[in-house]
C-alpha cells in the first residue's frame, strides 16, 4: 500500500474521525431544521450571496470536507416552505424526519436497483407487494417505485399504447394507427404529456367535459368515444382521476371502468395525490373502483409525505407490463444462482436501467408510521380544509369558488365595486404578498375563467389555527392592497 502514487489515494476520507465529526454535525443541522419546521418564515427567497455561492467556475481542487459541510449546512434554511406549516401551494407532501435516516441508508448502500440479486429488489418487492394490497389490485399485478406520477403515467400509458397495437409499436413504431385516449377536462398536464413523449400527440388526449363539481361527465365520454370510433380512429384507454389538482374533485371511477370495460378500453387511473384518501375508512367507497384499473399511477412524496422524490405505478396484468418494457441484452443475461438471478428485474418493467433505492424511504415511512396513522393524517387535512371552507361561506369578505371534496379549498377575497380582471389581479397579488412576507404558501388557479386563491392541505404539520392566520393575513392584505 505504501508504494502506491497519491493519485490512488481513491475519494475516502484521509482522517476518518475528522470526517465523522463534520457529518454528525451536519447531520445535527438537518435535524434541527425538521424540529423547527414550524418556525420562522414559510419561503425564504435565496439570497444573492447564495446565488453567487452556486455561480462558481468548475473547480480543479476540491473544497475539503470542512468548508463543503459548511456550504451543505448553508443551504438549509433555503427551501421551498414545504416542510412549513403554512405551505399550502400546488400538492406538495411536507416530508418526515424519519425518512432522513433511510435516506442516509439508501446512501451508505449506494444501491442500483435496476435488477441483481440484493436487499433493495427485495424491499421494493415489499413496497409494490403492499401498493397491490392497499389498492385491491390482483396479487399477479407488478408495479415499479418511480420518480412520481408523470414518470408512472408515462410507464402506465406505454403499456396500454403497446399491448392496443400487439406490441408491434415496440419494434415498427406507430405507424398508421390513430390512437386516442380521453381523460377529463381538469385532468393534469403529465397525461397530454404521456401523449405526446409516446408519440401519440397530447391532441390525440380527447378532454372531456366535467359537471359542477368539475367531475368528468360520462355522458359526454360515451359521445366522444363513439364520434372518434365513427371518425375511423382507435380509442385506447380512458384516464380517470382521483383528486384533481385544481379542486379534488374525484371522477365517477366505477361508471369509467363500466365503460372502459364495454368498449374493451384501457382504464387508467391518476390517483397522485387522491389515491391515499382510500386509506380513509369514510373515503374508501369514492376510491375503491381503483381496483378495477388497468394501471394506477400514484404519488408517495405528496400525501404520504416520503421525502421527494418517490411515485409508483401499478399494473394490473404484469405479462403485459414486462412485455412493453422487457428486453434483456447478453451482459443483462439473468441467472438462477449467483448475483445476476434476483429474477425478473425492475428494469423490464421501466425505462431506466441504473436507478436508485427510492423504495427504501417508501419502505421505511410505510412500516415506520403504519397505513393507520398515515391515514390518519389524511383524514386531519380533509377535516381541515371543511373548516377553512366553513370559514370562508361564514365570512363576507371571501367567496368560494369550488366544492371541498378532499382537501383543497379554492375562494377568493372580495372588495365592493371590484370584479373581472381587476379582482383577478388583487387576488393573485395577494397570494404573491402572501409568499414574498414569509406568512404563508397557498398557489393559485384559474377556475371557470376566474383566479383563485388555491389552499392545498397535503401538511401533516397544519392545524386549525394556521388556517385561522391564513383569512386574517388575506383579509389584511386583500383591505390594504
Ligand atoms: C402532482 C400531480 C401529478 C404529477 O405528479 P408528479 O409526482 O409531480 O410527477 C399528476 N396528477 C395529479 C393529479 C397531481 O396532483
Amino acid at each position: 500500500m505504501t508504494d502506491e502514487p497519491e493519485a490512488a489515494r481513491g475519494l475516502d476520507p484521509d482522517d476518518w474521525a475528522a470526517f465523522r465529526a463534520n457529518a454528525h454535525a451536519l447531520l445535527d443541522a438537518a435535524l434541527g431544521k425538521m424540529e423547527r419546521a414550524r418556525d420562522g418564515r414559510v419561503w425564504t427567497p435565496f439570497p444573492d450571496a447564495m446565488k453567487a455561492a452556486f455561480d462558481q467556475p468548475l473547480p480543479q481542487d476540491g473544497l475539503g470536507e470542512a468548508a463543503l459541510s459548511a456550504q451543505l449546512e448553508a443551504l438549509l434554511p433555503y427551501g421551498a416552505g414545504n416542510t412549513h406549516p403554512r405551505f399550502f401551494g400546488w400538492v406538495h407532501g411536507s416530508g418526515t424526519p424519519q425518512n432522513l435516516l433511510a435516506e442516509i441508508t439508501a446512501s451508505a448502500l449506494n444501491a442500483n436497483a435496476g435488477g441483481r440479486d440484493h436487499g433493495a429488489i427485495y424491499v421494493e418487492r415489499q413496497v409494490i407487494r403492499w401498493c397491490r394490497e392497499l389498492f385491491g389490485f390482483p396479487e399477479t399485478a407488478s408495479g415499479l417505485v418511480v420518480s412520481g406520477t408523470s414518470m408512472a403515467t408515462i410507464i402506465a400509458l406505454k403499456v396500454a399504447r403497446d399491448a392496443h397495437l400487439a406490441f408491434a409499436s415496440r419494434k415498427a413504431g406507430l405507424g398508421a394507427a390513430r390512437l386516442v385516449g380521453y381523460a377529463s377536462a381538469e385532468a393534469h398536464a403529465c397525461n397530454a404529456r404521456a401523449f405526446d413523449i409516446l408519440g401519440l400527440g397530447a391532441d390525440a388526449l380527447r378532454r372531456i367535459p366535467v359537471n359542477d363539481r368539475f367531475e368528468m361527465d360520462p355522458a359526454a365520454l360515451r359521445s366522444a368515444i363513439a364520434a372518434d370510433i365513427e371518425a375511423g380512429l382507435q380509442p385506447f384507454a380512458i384516464i380517470g382521476t382521483a383528486g384533481t389538482v385544481n379542486t379534488g374533485a374525484t371522477d365517477p371511477l366505477a361508471e369509467i371502468a363500466d365503460i372502459a370495460e364495454a368498449q374493451g378500453l384501457w382504464f387508467h387511473v391518476d390517483g397522485a395525490f387522491g389515491a391515499l384518501a382510500t386509506l380513509v375508512p369514510e373515503l374508501h367507497p369514492r376510491f375503491a373502483a381503483i381496483a378495477r384499473a388497468d394501471s394506477l399511477a400514484f404519488d408517495f412524496h405528496k400525501w404520504m409525505h416520503v421525502n421527494y422524490d418517490a411515485g409508483c405505478v401499478l399494473v394490473r396484468d404484469e405479462s403485459l407490463h414486462r412485455r412493453a418494457f422487457s428486453d434483456r441484452p447478453d451482459y443483462l443475461k439473468g441467472e438462477a444462482r449467483g448475483l445476476a438471478a434476483g429474477n425478473p428485474w425492475p428494469v423490464e418493467y421501466g425505462p431506466e436501467l441504473s436507478r436508485g433505492f427510492r423504495a427504501l424511504k417508501v419502505w421505511s415511512q410505510i412500516a415506520g408510521f403504519g397505513t393507520r396513522r398515515l391515514g390518519d393524517a389524511i383524514a386531519v387535512n380533509c377535516q381541515q380544509a371543511a373548516y377553512l371552507a366553513a370559514k370562508v361561506d361564514a365570512d363576507p369578505r371571501f367567496q368560494r369558488m369550488a366544492p371541498v371534496p378532499l382537501n383543497i379549498c379554492c375562494f377568493r377575497y372580495l372588495t365592493p365595486g371590484l370584479d373581472g380582471p381587476a379582482l383577478d389581479a388583487l387576488n393573485a397579488e395577494i397570494v404573491i404578498r402572501l409568499q414574498e412576507e414569509g406568512l404563508a404558501a397557498p398557489s393559485t388557479t384559474r377556475l371557470r375563467g376566474v383566479s383563485v386563491i388555491r389552499v392545498n392541505l397535503t401538511n401533516h404539520r397544519t392545524q386549525t389555527a394556521d388556517l385561522d392566520q391564513l383569512l386574517k393575513d388575506v383579509a389584511a392584505l386583500g383591505s390594504a392592497l
